[in-house]
């Protein structure tokens, strides 16, 4: 997609921190943290969003799920870590290709917070 932000970081025309990278998901600092460790982890290829998800794309989906059990076991977040996906303008969607924030570091509320 050539107008979509996350589009041009995976493509490095848009500098990002890169925390890590395989074939198809790439994984990097959001750039307004809201906790002490704020990941924005996404596939490569372009999905809006958690509604486009289908039988053709889902590896990549499950893929994702793989990496963050594995960054948070190297990372030792023994403590808890919560992982969202914000699907839609009234859910708070504002960046339009799919990704997962990993977000630890802090206590977290529930629902809210
Ligand atoms: P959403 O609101 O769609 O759930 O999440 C989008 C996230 O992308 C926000 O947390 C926002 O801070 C982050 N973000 C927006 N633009 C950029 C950018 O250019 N670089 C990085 N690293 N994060 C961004
Ligand atoms: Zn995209």
């Amino acid at each position: 997609m050539a107008d979509c932000l996350f589009c041009k970081i995976v493509k490095g025309e848009i500098p990002s921190k890169k925390v890590y990278e395989d074939e198809t998901v790439y994984v990097f600092e959001d750039i307004e943290p809201t906790a002490p460790i704020h990941y924005l982890v996404i596939p490569k290829e372009h999905i809006s969003k958690l509604d486009e998800i289908t039988e053709e794309n889902s590896g990549v989906i499950a893929h994702i799920f793989e990496v963050i059990s594995k960054l948070a076991k190297d990372m030792g977040l023994k403590d808890g870590f919560r992982v969202v996906s914000n699907c839609g303008a009234q859910a708070g969607q504002s960046v339009f290709h799919i990704h997962f924030h990993m977000l630890a570091g802090r206590e977290f509320g529930w629902p809210a917070g």
